[in-house]
């Protein structure tokens, strides 16, 4: 089936080891044995949007190692096309993350191949792009390659959704075709330049919508996400749950979102969705291997 979705980003292998707290500068900790998982915020995007039953491509890049392997095994399990993900001479990304007890994670990602990701894929892959319904992005991969993305997209009537992690400046007009702009507390705060826990949510929704955007969603954690689109603000709020492990909660939300948006669904309403979907994936371990079918979401 053609992709109704395709997802420009990354794909990493996630090495993930559980701490009792992080270690500081100069500092060892003991860890949990490694647990290897596909991760990567454009593999994750894709799987999550797939797992809720939307026919998705990804483009992206991945070495010619192990690593490679497993995301490509993994993308193909859950459905997402691959003819876009070329396979590039240098190794597969890898994010190296720890987690505490409380669920909240640090991570230090070696781009590897997805720093290959180029405009050029993008010009090579229009073709699909222009066929689809959504785009969504994020930056694990170059700038130049995301914003051609959306310039084609937008060429083309396809509804670019940009989750803007980890954050950067872009141009102009590629902020004021987002669709919407997808972000957390920290990187609202740094677009707005604002300290970090100063401005409520929905605030901060309508102040990023000030710089352009066609919609805003600023994702809150625990507190779920707010909402902004042409005057109206609205905050969304997440059931309570008991979060064991927040990787990918954020890519989990994405797409969720595009794989709605994708079926037609309104902003507010695919909100309120993914919001669920994302909640649930805190409550397992792992990114991908915590996302939710359609049937778990009704379920919840
Ligand atoms: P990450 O970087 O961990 O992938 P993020 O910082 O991009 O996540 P968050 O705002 O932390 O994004 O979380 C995204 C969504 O995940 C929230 O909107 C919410 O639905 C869900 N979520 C995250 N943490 C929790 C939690 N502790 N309890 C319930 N839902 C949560």
């Amino acid at each position: 089936m053609a992709p109704k979705i395709v997802v420009v980003g990354s794909a990493n292998a996630d090495l993930v080891v559980a701490v009792q707290r992080r270690p500081g500068a100069g500092e060892t900790v003991l860890g949990a044995d490694t647990v290897v998982v596909p991760g990567g915020k454009g593999a994750n995007t894709a799987v999550a949007a797939a797992r809720l039953g939307a026919p998705v491509a990804l483009l992206g890049a991945l070495g010619d190692d192990q690593y490679g392997t497993l995301l490509r095994d993994s993308l193909a399990a859950a459905g997402v096309a691959t003819e876009l993900v070329r396979t590039s001479a240098r190794p597969t990304g890898i994010a190296y993350i720890t987690v505490t007890p409380d669920g909240e994670n640090s991570i230090v990602v070696s781009p590897g191949a997805n720093a290959e990701v180029s405009a050029d894929d993008v010009v090579a892959a229009a073709g699909t792009l222009r066929a689809a319904r959504v785009l969504a992005c994020s930056l694990e991969v170059p700038v130049p390659a995301v914003e051609q993305a959306v310039a084609v997209a937008v060429s083309a009537g396809v509804r670019p959704v940009l989750n803007l992690s980890p954050v950067a400046r872009l141009r102009q007009e590629t902020l004021a075709s987002l669709d919407p702009l997808v972000v957390n507390q920290h990187e609202a705060a740094w677009l707005l330049g604002t300290a970090e826990d100063a401005v409520p949510g929905v605030e901060l929704a309508s102040a990023l919508l000030g710089l352009g955007p066609r919609s805003v969603v600023v994702t809150l954690g625990a507190a779920g996400a707010a909402l902004a689109e042409r005057g109206d603000v609205v905050e969304v709020p997440a059931p309570e749950v008991r979060a064991v492990d927040t990787t990918g909660a954020g890519d989990a939300f994405t797409g969720a979102l595009a794989a709605r948006l994708a079926g037609g669904e309104k902003l507010a309403a695919a909100v309120h969705f993914a919001v669920r979907v994302a909640s649930l994936s805190v409550t397992r371990a792992g990114a991908q291997p915590s996302y939710p079918a359609a049937e778990d979401v009704l379920l919840a």
